[in-house]
């Protein structure tokens, strides 16, 4: 058994944490062999904190044995590389951070440490969380365990991949427009994306701060019900963050559905879909209905425009947020210039990479004196009509179904050179995320040995409806008939 910890779930490693069936230092153990015979071959970190971790393993052990517990104590997570740390090197991936090591962590990594979490690592993403496949990461890429030549989607696709590989019990990401649910699904775990200020996005370093929030990659459901409990609620240091209170996530999953209205929307099933993917997704509908929901089609009839709304919306607010990266405060630096210019100059050409400036330039251009009306407003405008066909639909139905992404993992390489290609990864994600509303991939089956994801999306601050929704499905779905993972083949 021993040998074997870190295939649990946390729910799993949490019972046996709590009737001493094995200690976190196993546990933690247990995971860092784990990192250390896979790792090379998925690139899922970017910084394994071994020896915090098991300072903490210990210190959760000790807590145990003096009659404490916690929500997760003693439980490795890791966490992606866009939350800041203390004491622990945060680059969200980018050369131009390399070397930055934080005074702060961020309010989640608090809440984690609170609940008594072990922290193994940061893990690999695309550049400041821009990119579909985490090629665009400045250190490395990562690979989706179950298949190695396929990518593991992104910009969380270090979290989804550490998940999917056993390398953590669960993981931390962000999601802008798709960066949770689509390598969820590429890499066959949970995603879950909760209401834009739900949790905290101090210390979660910004991209496009209207859309950003932290999101959980787990391996079941009721995992993510645990983690959402832990990380929802207000913090003072966001003023974006939601004063609502914070339900019994894990407690209302008892997997009844009946009366359940499931909205269907033929924008998400058009061309462009894989057609195994959409039976996959179809099956998933039909399998809601057998425990008790009923399907209504809905129309959203604003989702072709979503990708390039956020595609103006999400750059612009990077090429502000992203101003501040210039060599005076953090990460790389320049002894060798000789004016404040040409440092900048140096520093930002050299320490981001090409997604990232080509991001920087739309975003410029867009919200540059008379082009801002045509791109930036107009861009708002058209959020607000995705946002009331949410509203609209959801007047009808209690939860919307749809897939995640069109096709299963692709090929790495395949669409590094045609940017518009990957940004069409992400045409089933951006509508949810414009309007902030909570969303979840959850596994539905598998193409030519790739997962798929089931998508659900519900109406403001209803995260229990869709953990309720998601479980039920899991339940009945049962164990899919999955083929070996690339990373476990001999
Ligand atoms: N793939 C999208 C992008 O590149 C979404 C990224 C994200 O959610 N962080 O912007």
């Amino acid at each position: 058994m021993a040998d074997e910890l870190y295939l649990l779930t946390l729910h799993a490693a949490a019972r046996g944490l709590r009737s001493g069936t094995f200690s976190s230092v196993e546990l933690t153990r247990s995971l860092l062999d784990r990192i250390e015979s896979v790792d090379g071959r998925v690139g899922a970190y970017l910084t394994v904190t071994a020896d915090l971790a098991l300072e903490q393993a210990a210190d959760a052990d000790t807590r145990r044995a003096s009659g404490r517990d916690g929500p997760l104590l003693g439980l490795p997570i890791a966490l992606k590389d866009v939350l800041s740390t203390a004491g622990v090197q945060t680059t969200c991936a980018s050369r131009i951070l390399e070397g930055f090591i934080p005074p702060y962590d961020a309010t989640a990594v608090t809440r984690l440490k609170n609940a008594g979490a072990v922290t193994l690592g940061k893990t690999n993403m695309d550049e400041f969380a821009m990119g579909s496949s985490n090629e665009h990461s400045g250190y490395k890429p990562a690979r989706n365990p179950w298949n190695l030549d396929k990518v593991p989607g992104g910009s969380s696709g270090g979290s989804a991949a550490a998940v999917a590989a056993d390398e953590c019990l669960a993981a931390l990401g962000s999601d802008t427009g798709g960066s949770v649910r689509q390598p969820a699904a590429l890499c066959g775990c949970v995603g879950l994306k909760p209401t834009y200020g739900r949790i905290s996005r101090f210390g979660l370093i910004a991209f496009a701060s209207s859309l950003d929030q932290i999101g959980v990659l787990t391996k079941d459901v009721t995992d993510a019900a645990l983690l959402l409990g832990v990380l929802a609620g207000h913090d003072p240091r966001d003023s974006t963050s939601a004063d609502e209170p914070v339900p019994e996530y894990g407690g209302e999953l008892n997997g009844d559905i009946g009366g359940l209205r499931i909205g269907v929307a033929p924008e998400y099933f058009g061309e462009g879909l894989d057609p195994q993917v959409g039976d996959s997704v179809r099956a998933a509908i039909d399998d809601l209905r057998g425990l008790g929901a009923t399907e209504r089609e809905i129309s959203l009839p604003h989702t072709e425009y979503a990708l390039p709304t956020y595609y103006v919306i999400a750059p612009s607010e990077a090429s502000a947020n992203l101003a501040r990266y210039n060599g005076v405060k953090y990460g790389l630096s320049d002894p060798q210039a000789t004016d404040v210019d040409e440092m900048m100059a140096r520093i930002r050409g050299r320490g981001f990479g090409s997604e990232v400036k080509r991001r920087i330039m739309i975003g410029t251009f867009a919200l540059s004196s008379g082009y801002y009306d045509a791109y930036y407003v107009r861009a708002q405008k058209v959020r607000t009509l995705i946002k009331s066909d949410f509203e609209t639909a959801f007047q009808d139905v209690d939860v919307i179904a749809a897939p995640v992404v069109p096709s299963p993992a692709f090929d790495l390489g395949a669409k590094l050179d045609d940017p518009v290609a990957m940004y069409q990864s992400d045409i089933m994600t951006l509508p949810a995320s414009l309007a902030g509303l909570p969303c979840m991939s959850i596994p539905c089956g598998f193409v030519d040995g790739l997962p798929v994801g089931l998508q659900l999306i519900a109406p403001p601050f209803a995260e229990s409806r869709l953990l309720q929704a998601a479980r039920a499905y899991e339940r009945a779905r049962g164990n899919l008939p999955a083929p070996l993972k690339a990373i476990d083949a001999a």
